[in-house]
C-alpha cells in the first residue's frame, strides 16, 4: 500500500488497475435496477474499470469501453457547470449542500425540509440544479447540458434514445418532485420541461473510461487532462467535490467515505466515478446494485484501487 503523495509510475498504475479488475471479475453480488424498464435489460456480467491521471495517463481494463447511460452521475457535472455560471453562494442557497439521509428519489426529504431540495446529488436537488442552467428555451438548456458534459468527457456524448424514452414514459416520481419543488417556489419555469432535460442528461451514453476522464477534469482543477480544455474553474472543482463527498452515495455517503475516503458519485445503471483531487479519477461500471442503488462490484473495485494507489484523503501516512 502506497501511503500519501504522488501516484505510482504509470506502468505500475496499469498493473494495479488490471489486478483490481481480475479480483472482482467473478463477483456477482447485487441486482440490476429495474424501475426504469430499459435498464433491466443490461448485461449484468459487464465490468469496466478505468483510471485517468490528472497528469494525463489513461488506464483501461475489462469493459472500459462498453457504453451505459450516465444516470445520476450527470448530477455532479451539471452542478459544476451551474456553480461555474452562478457562483458558490447562489447555488449553495438555492440547492443546498447537506445530506438528506434518505433515498435519492425521496419525496419525504423535500417535505421534511420545507420544500428545500437539500443537495444536488439527490433527484430533487439535481432537478433544481438543471433548472438553474441559463437558457432561453428547453432545447437550449438541453444543448448546454450536453455540450458541458461532453467537454468534461472530451468527446461528443450522445443521447441513448431507448433509455430516455423508457424513463420519460415511466418517471411519474421525478415529475412529482419537479411539481412539488415548484409548489414551494423552489423551481422556476415549467417543471415538466426541466424534468425532461434532467431525464435526457441521465440518458447520455458514457463508458467507464469517459467517467474517469470526466472525474479527472475535476481532479485537475477543471482542465480536462486529455484534451487540455478548461471546462470549469478550480474553485468550482473544490465546491463540487465537497458536495459530492457529503452526498454522492446518498444515504451511504458516510459509509463510503469511511471505507474509501474519496468523493464519489454513483448512478443506477451501475457506474461510479471516484475523484482523487490533484491525482486523478477512477471510473467503474458494473450493473448489479446494492439496496441503495450503488454498483456492488464498482464499489469493491474502487475500494481496492483506492488502497492500492494510496488515494484515501484522510490518510496522513
Ligand atoms: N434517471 C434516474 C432517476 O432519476 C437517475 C437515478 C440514479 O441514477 N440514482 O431516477
Amino acid at each position: 500500500q502506497v501511503a500519501t503523495g504522488a501516484l505510482p509510475d504509470p506502468p505500475r498504475v496499469d498493473e494495479l488497475v488490471h489486478e483490481a479488475h481480475r479480483r472482482y471479475v467473478d463477483d456477482d453480488d447485487g441486482t440490476v435496477a429495474d424501475y426504469i424498464p430499459a435498464l433491466a435489460q443490461a448485461d449484468p456480467e459487464l465490468f469496466g474499470l478505468a483510471v485517468v491521471e490528472a497528469a494525463g495517463a489513461v488506464h483501461d481494463a475489462g469493459d472500459a469501453h462498453r457504453l451505459f447511460t450516465i444516470q445520476s452521475i450527470s448530477k455532479l457535472f451539471v452542478y459544476a457547470l451551474v456553480v461555474d455560471e452562478l457562483g458558490h453562494d447562489v447555488v449553495r442557497d438555492r440547492v443546498g449542500v447537506n445530506n438528506t439521509g434518505l433515498a435519492f428519489n425521496s419525496v419525504v426529504a423535500i417535505e421534511l425540509n420545507d420544500g428545500h431540495p437539500m443537495n444536488p446529488m439527490v433527484n430533487a436537488g439535481a432537478i433544481a440544479t438543471t433548472a438553474l442552467v441559463r437558457a432561453a428555451s428547453t432545447a437550449e438548456r438541453w444543448e448546454r447540458v450536453r455540450e458541458g458534459l461532453s467537454a468534461f468527457a472530451g468527446r461528443q456524448l450522445r443521447l441513448n434514445g431507448e433509455v430516455y424514452r423508457s424513463e420519460a414514459d415511466t418517471n411519474d416520481r421525478n415529475r412529482a418532485i419537479g411539481r412539488l419543488l415548484r409548489s414551494y417556489g423552489r423551481l422556476d419555469g415549467d417543471p415538466d420541461d426541466v424534468v425532461d432535460v434532467y431525464t435526457r442528461q441521465c440518458a447520455l451514453d458514457v463508458d467507464a473510461h469517459d467517467l474517469a476522464v470526466m472525474g479527472a477534469t475535476l481532479a485537475d482543477g477543471g482542465v480536462n487532462p486529455v484534451t487540455g480544455e478548461r471546462v470549469v474553474s478550480a474553485d468550482v472543482c473544490r465546491d463540487t467535490l465537497a458536495v459530492v463527498a457529503a452526498s454522492g452515495l446518498y444515504e451511504r455517503s458516510g459509509e463510503w467515505l469511511f471505507e474509501i475516503g474519496l468523493p464519489a458519485k454513483s448512478g443506477v445503471s451501475g457506474g461510479i466515478v471516484a475523484i482523487a483531487p490533484g491525482k486523478g479519477a477512477i471510473g467503474a461500471f458494473s450493473p448489479r446494485l446494492d439496496a441503495a442503488g450503488n454498483s456492488v462490484r464498482a464499489r469493491r473495485a474502487i475500494r481496492h484501487l483506492s488502497r492500492a494507489l494510496g488515494l484515501n484523503l484522510f490518510a496522513s501516512a
